[in-house]
C-alpha cells in the first residue's frame, strides 16, 4: 500500500519553512499531497488560485508532490485522496499545543489516519506566513522567505 501523506495548511503564502518540511518528508512518504485549505470564515491575503499555483511552481521538479485545494474536514479529504497520514510542522511549543489538540481530535474522528510531525529546521523556525504577510503589508522584501514559485508584486 503506498504511503500518501496530506500536508494541510493555508499556505498564505508558501514559505521556505513549508518547502523544507515537504522536501524532507519525501524520504518518508511515496507521495505528499499539499492540501490548500479554503475556509469561508478565514480571511486570506492571497486568493486560493495563487496559493495553489505558487506551491505547484515551487515543486515543478518533484513528481512525488501534488497540490490540491479542499474545504471541509481534513479527515474527510484524507479519505477521498486515500491518505493514511497527515503531515504537520512544529516550530515551537505553542505549535505543539495547538497541533496536539487537532491531532488527537482527528484521531477520535478516524483512528486509521495517523498525524505525523516534522520538527522545523532551526534556520526556518522563525519563518511564518503571518510574519511574511506583515512584511509584505509594510512594504518590506519578503522574497527570501517565500517558496521559489511565489510571485509577489
Ligand atoms: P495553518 O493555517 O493550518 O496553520 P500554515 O500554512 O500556516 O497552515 O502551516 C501549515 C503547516 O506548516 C503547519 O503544520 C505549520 O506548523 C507548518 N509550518 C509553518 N511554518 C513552518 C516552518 N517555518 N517550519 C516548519 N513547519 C512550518
Amino acid at each position: 500500500m503506498s504511503k500518501i501523506a496530506l500536508f494541510p495548511g493555508s499556505f498564505d503564502p508558501i514559505t521556505i519553512g513549508h518547502v523544507d518540511v515537504i522536501t524532507r518528508s519525501l524520504n518518508l512518504f511515496d507521495k505528499v499531497i499539499v492540501g490548500v485549505g479554503e475556509n469561508t470564515s478565514k480571511k486570506y491575503m492571497f486568493p486560493l488560485e495563487d496559493r495553489v499555483q505558487w506551491i505547484k511552481d515551487s515543486f515543478t521538479e518533484y513528481d512525488q508532490v501534488e497540490v490540491l485545494s479542499y474545504s471541509g474536514l481534513t479527515i474527510d479529504f484524507c479519505k477521498r485522496i486515500q491518505a493514511r497520514f497527515i503531515l504537520r510542522g512544529l516550530r515551537t511549543s505553542a505549535d505543539f499545543e495547538f497541533e496536539r489538540a487537532i491531532a488527537q481530535m482527528n484521531h477520535y474522528l478516524d483512528n486509521g489516519i495517523e498525524t505525523t510531525f516534522m520538527l522545523a529546521s532551526p534556520q526556518y523556525s522563525p519563518v511564518s506566513s503571518t510574519i511574511i504577510r506583515d512584511i509584505i503589508r509594510n512594504g518590506g522584501n519578503a522574497t527570501p522567505f517565500v517558496g521559489e514559485g511565489v510571485k509577489l508584486k
